[in-house]
């Protein structure tokens, strides 16, 4: 069983890390439980920033192959945006991140597709919450968070997204700015 999850890491780490351009974490410890969910019964995996850095997945993970390098690639992924690089990315687009990086492990798995549509000047406050701020919401406002994360990647786009970091411009107008570009770029059909 250990050997499988390693396994599995060895493929999904370097293609997480080259999404992200970021190095390697020198050693990730990857632990299975024995319960499907961790914690709240609703989270299929955790990170813990260590060192040594080490993820936790729910047994859920192991029941395909799909399943189990997804979880790893968006356990991978907020792990490698916990340094101080990241500093600044606010909380929702980090899980966003780790929601599309997941999906390219998707193989033939359905998706649902149904991304929460948000208007950007009524979700402000979605951008100004810290991690921890975040799990202190009320389960509906986390719930409401967690969909709305993805659409918000796509729509701004991964590459672009990226970009933002690295010139360290995701201040709450940065983030409206290129959600409002986007919606003028679809708009125009271009
Ligand atoms: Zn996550």
């Amino acid at each position: 069983m250990a050997s499988v999850v390693a396994a599995a890491c060895d493929r999904v780490a370097p293609l997480v890390i080259e999404r992200l351009s970021v190095p390697l974490a020198a050693e990730i410890r990857v632990e299975v439980r024995a319960t499907r969910f961790l914690d709240d019964d609703n989270t299929f995996g955790q990170v813990i920033v260590g060192p040594p850095a080490r993820i936790v997945l729910g047994a859920a993970c192991l029941e395909d192959r799909n399943r189990m390098e997804m979880g790893l690639a968006h356990e991978l992924a907020h792990l490698h945006m916990r340094g101080p690089r990241w500093d600044r990315l606010p909380y929702v687009l980090e899980e966003g991140i780790a929601q599309v990086i997941e999906l390219e492990f998707r193989g033939n798995m359905q998706i649902d597709p149904s991304l929460e549509r948000i208007d950007p000047s009524q979700s402000t406050w979605m951008f100004a919450l810290t991690l921890q701020e975040a799990r202190e919401l009320p389960e509906d406002e986390y719930a409401f968070l967690y969909r709305a994360a993805r659409g918000v990647v796509e729509r701004i786009g991964l590459s672009r997204l990226l970009a933002m970091v690295e010139a360290d411009r995701l201040s709450v107008e940065d983030i409206l700015d290129a959600l409002d570009r986007q919606e003028a770029v679809q708009a125009t059909g271009g």
